[in-house]
């Protein structure tokens, strides 16, 4: 069983994204998906006939169990490729596979290298008072979603650290208090999502005019058509924090306060 891409683009059939068979074309590169089961993330070189390409802005609208499969499928490509050479000595790197791990494995200098994750947040602003959520259209948002506020978390940073510098950076708030919501692999190309509400304090709303269009209250009873799917954590949070509020339920009682 397969799953195959051809460069950055995912081969589907009309079956799915797991193949049985992509042996009618050239395979490049071949990793199994979790040590021990019979998947193999595969790199080849032409798509299988009777199967179509999606590209990478496509796969993010795949069915959440797909997604993950199609995260770990690619981020083990992406890492191949981008670690093909020891960044210690300049080596070629070998793949090693054991029961419980795979890693590359600089043949000169031992130094194993495995899959990078760039960690980062994303989040929702609340405003309980008021009834309202803060949500911005970003730039590189083509098609004018309304979406959360995302970002790196920096070298020496907490995750909290980052959500304050992020919310403060892209719309001006100064937050209170915040909680953790849940995580998603977002492998365009290796991010990890940490997803959070954070309380609104009263501060003036400047949106970052390097990133967003504009940043935009909603009533959590009307909320923009234009949301992210619920296939992302994106998606999610905002249905899940605009549902609690909606409910006169808090999600910050006895949670973890920044300050
Ligand atoms: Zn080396």
């Amino acid at each position: 069983m397969y799953i195959a891409f051809v460069k950055d683009q995912l081969v589907q059939s009309p079956v799915g994204i797991v193949l049985p068979s992509v042996r009618s074309v050239n395979i490049h590169k071949q990793l199994p998906l979790w040590p021990g089961i019979e998947i193999s993330a595969v790199e080849v070189d032409a798509c299988p006939e009777g199967c179509e390409l999606v590209p990478p802005v496509e796969a993010r609208f795949l069915a959440p169990d797909d997604l993950a499969m199609y995260a770990r499928a690619r981020q083990l490509l992406y890492w191949q490729t981008q670690m093909r050479f020891c960044g210690f000595c300049g080596t070629e790197n070998n793949l090693q596979t054991t029961p419980n791990e795979q890693f590359l494995l600089c043949p000169q200098c031992d130094q194993r290298h495995y899959p990078r994750l760039n960690p980062c947040i994303i989040s929702i602003l609340t405003d309980y008072d008021n009834q309202r959520v803060l949500l911005g259209q970003a730039k590189k948002h083509k098609n004018g979603m309304y979406a959360c506020f995302a970002g790196f978390i920096e070298a020496g940073e907490s995750a909290e650290q980052a959500l304050v510098r992020e919310l403060k950076e892209e719309t001006g708030a100064d937050i209170g208090r915040c909680r953790y919501l849940g995580s998603q692999s977002w492998p365009f190309p290796q991010q990890l999502m940490m997803a959070y509400a954070a309380e609104y304090r009263d501060s003036e709303i400047v949106a970052d005019p390097d990133e967003m269009n504009h940043v935009k209250w909603f009533d959590i009873h009307a909320l923009p058509d234009n949301i992210p799917g619920e296939q992302t954590i994106a998606g999610r949070i905002i249905r899940f924090v605009t549902s609690r509020m909606r409910a006169q339920q808090s999600l910050y009682d006895d949670y973890f306060s920044l300050s």
